[in-house]
């Protein structure tokens, strides 16, 4: 099935198993029973920006704020490495204290630490076309950036007032610059409907994305959607199905989120379409206060004990885990057609 409209067709009529099914076997077409590996770093919580949705935006007063110095950093990132990680996901809010200057320090301290072998994702908001030219420049490989919804206006609202279509710039920017672009949404956030959710597929198509990240919106109590519906994990499978059929060699992640609201929640995900997983490895004793909604799951838990209960838990549904790269197959894809 590869056109648009039957894809869109199928979704809307077909049921939970039988969606569930055909996007576990187009995954399974192009990624095997193969599960790729992040190690994914929380190096700062500190953001001036003031989304509505989430635990740790500005106005959140009650929230400990931290920056994991440099040093610790590179050991985190130098012991991931020894444990055969070759993927780093470096995350924080929007936080101006990490400069590009800093970053680029990072960045290029992180290449020599790894023997340049690792593929590094940046995570950290919205920087200037110029900044992601010096970011790809000193190693950075990929970039994720959620749209968080395709309707603009929800989007404006939901994030204190700023554009759906500055986001989509700054992918497009990230894009032309040939990065690894990841993007994607929540799902379940107040005022969406059904419509906004396909939408929201079909924008990651229209991107191309390498990589999606689909996550359960889950209300924090100290932001002002406290009060906001909780959905069951079941709008999250069947978003992650949908858009494998649409991206059939996407990168897509069962995400943190998804395991927080269920116990079982990473390996359901796993099961329609997602082949990624992101052990946390941010140090256990700031890991609590990066907080983007409740519930977050293995807070006490190290980097390398997750990796090795993540394992238990993909053999358990047929898969196994891998530390390759992963690479974007679209990635290959387009450098094989540049030759
Ligand atoms: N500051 C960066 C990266 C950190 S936020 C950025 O905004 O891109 C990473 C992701 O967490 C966001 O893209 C959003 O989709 C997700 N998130 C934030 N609050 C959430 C909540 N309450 N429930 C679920 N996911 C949330
Ligand atoms: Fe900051 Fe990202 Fe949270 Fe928005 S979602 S408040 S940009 S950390």
């Amino acid at each position: 099935m590869e056109d648009t409209q039957d894809i869109i067709n199928f979704y809307r009529e077909s049921s939970n198993d039988a969606l569930f099914k055909q996007a576990d076997e187009v995954c399974r077409s192009t990624f095997g029973n193969k599960v790729y590996i992040r190690g994914l770093v929380e190096f700062s919580n500190i953001c001036n920006k003031d989304c509505l949705y989430c635990g740790i935006r500005h106005s959140n007063k009650k929230v400990v704020r931290y920056r994991v110095p440099d040093e610790t950093l590179f050991a985190i990132i130098k012991e991931g490495y020894n444990k055969g990680l070759r993927t780093f996901v470096l995350q924080s809010g929007e936080d101006p204290h990490y400069t590009t200057d800093k970053l680029m320090y990072i960045l290029d301290t992180i290449k020599k630490i790894t023997n340049n072998e690792a593929a590094i994702t940046l995570s950290n908001g919205i920087r200037s076309k110029k900044d992601f030219k010096l970011l790809k420049k000193y190693g950075a490989a990929r970039y994720l950036m959620r749209f968080e919804t395709s309707d603009p206006f929800l989007h404006k609202n939901l994030r204190n007032g700023i554009s759906l279509q500055k986001r989509l710039d700054a992918l497009n920017n990230l894009r032309e610059l040939d990065y690894e672009v990841g993007s994607g949404y929540m799902v379940g956030l107040p005022d969406e409907t059904e419509k906004t959710r396909i939408n929201n597929a079909l924008l990651c198509k229209k991107l191309k994305l390498d990589m999606v990240g689909i996550g359960p919106f889950i209300p924090h109590p100290d932001t002002p959607l406290a009060n906001s519906k909780k959905h069951t994990i079941e709008l999250a499978m069947r978003a992650t199905s949908l858009v494998r059929l649409l991206l059939p060699k996407a990168n897509i992640p069962a995400t943190t989120a998804a395991g927080s609201i269920d116990p079982l929640g990473r390996e359901k995900i796993l099961s329609c379409g997602a082949n990624v997983l992101m052990p946390n490895i941010t140090p256990t004793d700031v890991k609590k206060y990066y907080l983007l909604y409740p519930g977050k799951i293995c807070l006490d838990e190290s980097g390398i004990e997750c990796i090795s209960c993540l394992n238990g838990r993909v053999n358990s549904i047929g898969k196994e885990l891998s530390l390759a790269r992963g690479d974007s197959p679209y990635k290959l894809d387009r450098e094989k057609l540049s030759v």
